[in-house]
């Protein structure tokens, strides 16, 4: 979003310190700084002066009164301009009113035989229920019904089987699933189970006192014609879906999944780059590999996993926030020990703000990962080795850059010299509203001695965030199905995060691009659009990704 062509928040910083008469005075304190770690902790303190920087009460985050002050006079200008915002920041909890809400609106979605409609609405109201609650039941029931109709009969299996672990699905309801499980297996052709469960439910049937006789007689005709249609096995044609599956199971170095024909290389005019090491064709791929870190973009992000990336119909929410979702509780562990243990309680207070941009979410959330993963001390010093003037990276060996997550993060470029003195101040700004958020945060402590340099880091990761990220697209999973002619049909792309790749990020951009990108469920593959001359530089252009 921009504002007189300018990121809103450089816009909201410029503006704040023009009308304080300062912006010159505080422009030119900030470019005489003799290093990046007092540029930091000036800015740190100028803010802190001016009642920037957020403060603790009563347990609560909450953001200054300058900080107030300025969303509202945005919410204001934005609403003139036909652009609304909604800066409730209670949105990001638990809460079984608006749960029912969702559930109802999949409920009328349903009933018109929108299931991609009532998809999202009951994943909505899952995402939003309260643990352990009643209506957190009822929505992986109905959800399991919608996916059910979508063929997506492993996901409903799934859903099922989290109402049944929730154990406050309702008992005189269970013969519903048992008969749904039937179905899902009979479509599976897995006749043997299918017929376990219609027995089940039959079973269940006699001894259900809510039903009335006549209602209880027609559940059991349409059980035994299910019955009758196990007999005859049918061949089942699970159509888009096995394509996409088959997307899924592409296989590719966890490290860096560079292929053969390409290699790392240093130009004068460009900087560091990727170069064809033979002769590449049209159509081969050149990379495979997972993003080092993404956020989803807001609409998009309730259908895929928000640790693997991976498209997941029947995800578990979040036990504390209403924003995320996961393929399983394996990927839930593995996000909560990895970064989502702090945003959980730390970033979604500030989604509702109009100058944190999806990029400072990207930036936070590299930061959190690797500090989680190194510890701050040690991340630390190497961003101290790093700032060195002499440090370069051992350029015999190109591992360096895969060898550690540090370093394939890291060493992106960040363009700093390139960029105008008001933009650098407002990337130091944010950075410095990330420190105090982070320190205030009850999970996470950075001791007074490392604050400038883990806020030098953090202008660096929003310098790499917002220069290397890109737009991840995925094919749409639903092709309109009225539409039988196969030629006429359009492949439609959703845009679903906003990533960082360690092999992606070293490609340069030209206009008259030589690959493109594409993500498979999570993963990335690139590949040639033109054929490239061996020692020729691969070239992208991410406008091309851009909906
Ligand atoms: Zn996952
Ligand atoms: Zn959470």
């Amino acid at each position: 979003m921009s504002h007189y062509k300018m990121p809103l928040a450089e816009y909201v910083y410029t503006e704040h310190f023009g009308e304080m008469n300062v912006a010159e005075d505080v422009y030119s304190s900030f470019t005489d700084k003799k290093n990046s770690n007092d540029q930091f902790l000036y800015v740190h303190g100028l803010l802190k002066e001016y009642d920037w920087l957020p403060t603790k009460s009563d347990g609560y985050i909450r953001l200054s009164q300058a900080h107030r002050r300025w969303r509202k006079r945005l919410k204001k200008n934005l609403k003139k301009l036909g652009v609304f915002i909604n800066m409730d920041c209670t949105m990001a909890n638990k809460n079984n009113d608006t749960s029912d809400q969702y559930r109802l609106r999949g409920n009328e979605a349903f009933k018109i035989k929108n299931y991609e409609e009532s998809l999202k609405m009951y994943t909505q109201s899952i995402m939003t229920a309260e643990i352990d609650s009643l209506n957190f039941a009822l929505s992986v029931a109905n959800r399991s019904a919608t996916l059910y109709y979508l063929e997506e009969y492993e996901h409903s299996l799934k859903d099922i089987d989290q109402a049944f672990k929730s154990k406050r699905y309702p008992l005189q309801k269970n013969y519903k699933l048992f008969e749904r499980k039937g179905n899902c297996y009979r479509q599976m052709n897995h006749i043997s189970i299918a017929l376990e469960w219609y027995s089940n439910c039959l079973l269940h049937l006699n001894s259900n006192t809510h039903l009335t006789f006549v209602t209880k007689e027609k559940i059991k005709i349409r059980i035994s014609e299910f019955v009758k249609k196990c007999e005859v096995v049918e061949e089942n044609t699970k159509k888009i879906n096995i394509k996409y599956k088959s997307f899924a199971k592409l296989k590719f170095d966890k490290n860096f999944g560079l292929s053969k024909c390409v290699e790392i290389r240093n130009s004068n005019e460009m900087g560091r780059g990727l170069f064809a090491s033979k002769n590449i064709k049209p159509g081969e791929i050149l990379i495979i590999e997972k993003p080092i870190a993404g956020v989803f973009k807001n609409s998009m992000w309730m259908f895929n996993c928000n640790y693997c990336f991976q498209r997941c119909l029947s995800a578990i929410p979040c036990s504390k926030c209403s924003q995320v979702i996961f393929c399983d509780e394996t990927c839930l562990r593995k996000a909560h020990t990895s970064y989502h243990g702090i945003e959980c309680s730390l970033v979604y207070p500030l989604k509702a703000d109009p100058t944190v941009e999806p990029t400072h979410d990207l930036a936070l959330r590299c930061f959190v990962q690797l500090i989680n993963l190194m510890g701050v001390d040690h991340f630390c010093s190497m961003v101290r080795k790093y700032n060195e003037p002499n440090f370069s990276f051992d350029e015999s060996s190109n591992n360096c850059f895969i060898d550690s997550t540090f370093h394939s993060i890291y060493a992106l470029d960040g363009n700093e010299t390139k960029r105008t003195v008001s933009n650098l101040f407002f990337m130091h700004c944010t950075a410095s509203m990330m420190v105090s958020f982070l320190s205030l945060n009850e999970y996470y402590d950075i001791p007074s001695n490392l604050l400038g340099t883990v806020g030098v880091s953090l202008v660096h990761l929003l310098c790499i965030a917002n220069l290397n990220s890109y737009a991840s697209v995925e094919l749409s999973k639903y092709i309109d199905k009225s539409n039988n002619n196969v030629s006429n049909r359009t492949a439609t792309y959703d845009s679903v995060a906003l990533v960082l790749c360690p092999a992606y990020s070293l490609i340069n951009h030209s206009c008259d691009p030589n690959v493109i990108v594409q993500t498979y469920s999570g993963v990335e593959v690139t590949r040639a659009i033109q054929p490239i001359l061996e020692g020729s530089q691969v070239n992208h252009n991410n406008f091309l990704n851009c909906t």
